[in-house]
């Protein structure tokens, strides 16, 4: 996928629209990493994406399909494990304000709460990569029992039992320890 696939001149957008099938590998994420290095998921990475554009008027409609996996760190015990994302968008963007102040016109785009374009330009990598974050939970697990890492000692309870659940300090045990004191 090269960058210059991705931002679309709006003269190319005819009535019928523009349907793509996007392709995002390893080296487009890499290249987004390199751009963000925060970001929270490594390889293997892998979106298959299905983007429709059209033209009403001024504002373009970006509707679109995202499926893949990404590999990202589970919340509770920080496995690292391959997390299935999938999710459909529908977006309008308008024609971007007119070029003033930089503080001006991130203001106006709050107050409006509307997504823009500017220029003749779709920039469809940072809607994909918007989309794409969004559609990650926002506290991954590897499975729904996870029982995640002692905060104790750091034993992964997945694979082991540790003896601090009962020094917890909501065990029935510590409580009663509480008391006597
Ligand atoms: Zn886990
Ligand atoms: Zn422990």
């Amino acid at each position: 996928m090269r960058d210059s696939d991705l931002h679309i001149n709006i003269a190319r957008l005819r009535e019928v629209g523009l349907d793509l099938q996007l392709h995002l590998d390893e080296d487009w994420f890499a290249n987004w990493q390199l751009e963000d290095p925060d970001l929270e998921f490594s390889g293997p990475r892998e979106i298959e994406a299905q983007v429709h554009l059209e033209r009403h008027g001024l504002d373009i409609l970006v509707r679109g399909h995202l499926e893949g996996a990404l590999q990202v760190s589970c919340s509770r015990c920080l496995t690292s494990f391959s997390q299935p994302v999938a999710s459909d968008f529908d977006l309008l963007l308008a024609p971007g304000p007119k070029q003033v102040g930089k503080e001006e016109e991130e203001l106006s785009k709050a107050d409006l709460d509307v997504d823009f374009y500017s220029g003749e330009i779709v920039n469809l990598e940072n809607i994909l990569r918007e989309q794409i974050l969004l559609a990650l939970p926002l506290k991954p697990l590897c499975a729904e029992a996870c029982q995640g890492i002692c905060p104790h000692c750091g034993a992964d309870l997945n694979q082991e039992t540790c003896e601090c659940a009962a020094e917890n300090s909501d065990s029935p045990l510590a409580i009663l320890k509480k008391i006597k004191v």
